[in-house]
């Protein structure tokens, strides 16, 4: 089927707009976009990060700002652990800018399709998915700009604050005694729950840390693990198996993210609730996992799933089959799409960006609020950014 036939059943097919919306005259201004600048950051972690399958020392960040002809600003963004950006800033600048400076900023939908069908022999995935998911990001912070409007009020406003978790000391490189001390140290501090990553060398290990971290922390908090796919299904199943009398509230990651079927075989031997998302890159995958009964958490990335125009239809389907989500990372983000709906237990703290913010998110009650400012009201310090460039 050729790219043409795909545009279009995209303009003129039975579901689909025909044509860009149109605004009644005198009421609404237009929002052509007028430039689109892009550009490229590494910013190293403040503290080592370790997990199952990787190390992550630096992250990449692309960045890119929209601007419409009434030079309002919308800036969003992507980010890597360390590898692709540079490729993700060449897709926006060669295949998808070219699509927005045809388009009006408002049809955020429209834009978000022709970047998907665009890019779908390349894409559907990666890199490319990561740099829609940069333009999406700055396109809806410049709606929720135009329209004066914190962006989860735009989005649905289901509530003020949003619960916090700990998962930046939960590192699987830390010896069972830092684990233990840093877990009490969240907890005395005020996050609600607290993650830590297993897949050691030996099950053993890891079983013993999740009992150890326990009895530290009481019953009380959440506790959470997290194996960044590492094992298959018998090795999950076993320590699942191990591991049910420690009150786990979600078992994350346990086994490849697109092995569907092990995710089955695993949710039929454990009552742990199985959390599953961060890999996964678009809503027919999430559909598959709520089609199976395999996952009782939904962890969309709204970096990896394209934007924020994914990350809410893979949030409504979730809400639609009884699911929760708690997405992945990007806390300073996040915060605003979990505070969106009303089915969001938790935003994950990981405080990537603050060397780069005039304004941090502050911890009360073991909760985050969404900035009280028109957009995601992400607050980048230009200077502290240009440290970090590298295009
Ligand atoms: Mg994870």
């Amino acid at each position: 089927m050729s790219l043409q036939h795909w545009r279009r059943r995209l303009e003129h097919g039975n579901c689909q707009i025909t044509e860009p919306v149109s605004c009644p005259q005198g009421k609404l201004k237009k929002m052509k976009i007028k430039a689109v600048r892009t550009s490229l950051y590494d910013i190293p972690p403040e503290v080592e990060r370790v997990d199952a399958i990787q190390t992550f020392v630096s992250m990449e960040f692309p960045f890119v700002e929209i601007e419409d002809a009434d030079g309002v600003v919308g800036t969003g963004f992507s980010y890597t652990i360390g590898t692709g950006g540079e490729a993700i800033k060449q897709i926006m600048d060669a295949y998808l800018t070219p699509i927005l400076l045809e388009e009006d900023a408002s049809n955020i939908d429209r834009i978000w399709n022709r970047m998907w069908m665009d890019t779908h022999w390349i894409g559907r995935g990666g890199i490319v998915t990561l740099g829609m998911a940069a333009v999406d990001i700055a396109l809806w912070d410049l709606m929720a700009k135009r329209a004066e409007l914190p962006l989860y009020q735009l989005l649905g406003g289901a509530r003020a604050a949003v619960p916090v978790y700990n998962t930046d000391g939960g590192w699987l490189h830390l010896s069972e005694d830092e684990l233990v001390r840093q877990s009490m140290e969240f907890v005395e501090q005020g996050f609600k729950g607290i993650k830590i990553k297993v897949g050691r060398d030996s099950l053993h290990e890891d079983v013993a840390r999740i009992f150890a971290v326990r009895e530290a922390i009481g019953q009380e908090p959440y506790l959470m693990v997290d194996a960044n796919m590492k094992w298959n299904a018998r090795e999950a199943i076993q320590l699942a198996c191990r591991v049910e009398e420690a009150g786990l509230f979600w078992f994350e990651e346990p086994i490849e993210a697109d092995d569907v079927d092990s995710h089955v075989a695993l949710r039929e031997k454990t009552t742990i609730p199985i959390a599953i998302g961060e890999t996964i890159y678009n809503k027919y995958v999430f559909k598959e996992y709520i089609a199976q009964g395999t996952a009782d958490i939904l962890q969309p990335d709204a970096v990896r799933v394209g934007g924020i125009s994914e990350w809410m239809k893979v949030a409504h389907t979730a809400e639609c089959f009884g699911l929760s989500v708690s997405p992945h990372f990007l806390m300073d983000l996040h915060v605003h799409l979990s505070a969106a709906v009303p089915h969001s237990l938790f935003v994950e703290y990981i405080p990537s960006l603050d060397p780069v913010l005039e304004d941090t998110l502050t911890l009360k009650d073991g909760h985050f609020s969404p900035p009280d400012r028109p957009g995601h009201g992400i607050l980048f310090d230009k200077q502290k950014l240009a440290r970090y460039q590298i295009f």
